[in-house]
């Protein structure tokens, strides 16, 4: 994978929704064929698939050329903290706001005084035939901006200011006698605005993935939390295509809703990945014990970005695991099983990036900080399957731009490809070969 082309997938993909028709773009490049969950499903052997669900989740799949021995997942999520858009049209002193509430935990002040856009989809109605329909949309302009309070209005800015979402970040729109935003959202969907029956949109930053560093080492983008891990793994699964472990499906997987708690109808911990692997073993013929055998030779990477050390804030890292920009993918370790990773886990995927010649790091919290969460134990949840945390280090986590390393998107996508060509089998509870 070259660089650019994870800059193109953050840069297209401004919402959930655009990020799972990015990586439908690519499934379909490389052959997949779309599946729908209220239609029979005929699948054939050596034939890769995709299904959607609330078309912000997505799971792709290759069915292989005989009995299926055991499931090899990557799973990543789609979601970045933002505001969605409540209403569109409020008036306030002689301007036109929109009435926003933040999706997720983001850095709030990182999303002042920047060009910001909105996308997502909206609910069209056609009378003549009768359908309700989705359509993806995106205003793709500068369009809107959330001003700061002048520091004359507002001595503390500086010093530990409390944002209130509801009253510092409504974004400014337009004035009064602007072109309404139901118009604008209309002409963008290619419809009229009274078939327009409802929407699903937020807001987006307009800043384009860009290189810095005085070689370029470093990349700054919007959503790199997680779409850099949802990017790569994708092309780790699409690398591996021809040379896939031939007794295991590969699969590849991309949440909605991680930064809400995942607990929705198409959230990591939803019924979505159980439903789609049942329905997989259900097209082909296998015996009673199958399912049983095939989750116990099975593995998962649940894919996450994870803390860098922060140049300026050394001390909020553990000390004895430094998590260094560029040097390579991390595993993620944490004692509550906030990460999935078990010493055993951890053990087969560091051997996997060793055969890969992919350098590997380790993050856990320092003893004093509670940490994050992802998805993997909440997959866990209908999924019992052997399952490693991993990620890639970045700084300002939840910023409306965040920073990370180029090394370590290509470092992912060869974990990822070695990960579904390697022959991995349970001799037994705690028991593997790899070759
Ligand atoms: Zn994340």
């Amino acid at each position: 994978m070259q660089i650019e082309q994870l800059f193109d997938f953050l840069h297209r993909s401004v919402s959930p929704f655009h990020a799972v028709h990015t990586a439908a773009q690519l499934l379909d490049a490389a052959g997949y064929t779309r599946l729908e969950e209220a239609e029979y499903w005929n699948l054939e052997p050596e034939h890769g698939y995709y299904v959607t669900r609330n078309e912000s989740s997505i799971i792709a799949w290759r069915v292989p050329a005989h009995a299926i021995g055991g499931w090899r997942i990557a799973a990543s999520h789609s979601d970045s903290p933002t505001w969605r858009i409540k209403n569109t049209n409020v008036n306030a002193a002689g301007c036109i706001k929109l009435n926003v509430e933040g999706y997720g935990g983001m850095i709030m002040s990182t999303w002042l005084d920047r060009p910001l856009s909105a996308a997502g989809r909206v609910l069209v109605r056609d009378e003549a035939a009768g359908t309700l329909e989705s359509r993806l949309v995106d205003l793709d302009r500068d369009l809107l901006v959330i001003p700061s309070l002048a520091i004359h209005m507002d001595r503390t800015l500086n010093s530990g200011h409390a944002f209130n979402p509801q009253v510092d970040m409504q974004p400014l729109y337009g004035l009064e006698g602007s072109k309404p935003f139901p118009a604008l959202l209309a002409e963008a969907a290619g419809v009229k605005k009274e078939d327009i029956v409802d929407f699903d949109l937020s807001l987006y930053t307009r800043q384009a993935p860009t290189r810095i560093g005085p070689d370029g080492e470093l990349f700054m983008a919007p959503r790199i939390d997680d779409l850099e891990c949802a990017a790569t793994t994708l092309y780790g699964f699409l690398d591996a295509a021809p040379e896939t472990d031939s007794a295991c499906a590969p699969v590849w997987a991309m949440f909605d809703n991680e930064e809400v708690g995942s607990s929705t109808r198409q959230g990591a911990d939803s019924s979505f990945l159980r439903d789609v692997l049942d329905r997989i073993l259900n097209a082909i013929p296998h015996s009673a014990q199958a399912q049983a055998q095939a989750f116990a030779n099975s593995f998962v990477l649940s894919a996450d970005n994870a803390h860098a050390v922060h140049p300026n804030f050394a001390d909020k890292a553990d000390p004895c695991n430094k998590v260094i920009l560029g040097k390579g993918v991390v595993v993620k370790v944490n004692a509550s099983q906030k990460y999935t990773t078990s010493g055993l886990t951890g053990a087969i995927f560091k051997e996997i990036c060793r055969k890969n010649n992919v350098p590997v790091q380790v993050f856990a919290n320092r003893a004093d900080l509670p940490g994050g969460s992802t998805l993997g134990n909440l997959q866990s949840h209908t999924v019992p399957v052997p399952m490693v945390d991993i990620g890639l280090a970045q700084l300002a986590m939840h910023s409306a731009v965040e920073t990370a390393a180029v090394a370590d998107a290509d470092a992912m996508v060869r974990a990822v490809a070695g990960f579904y060509r390697v022959h991995l089998r349970s001799l037994g509870d705690a028991r593997y070969t790899l070759e």
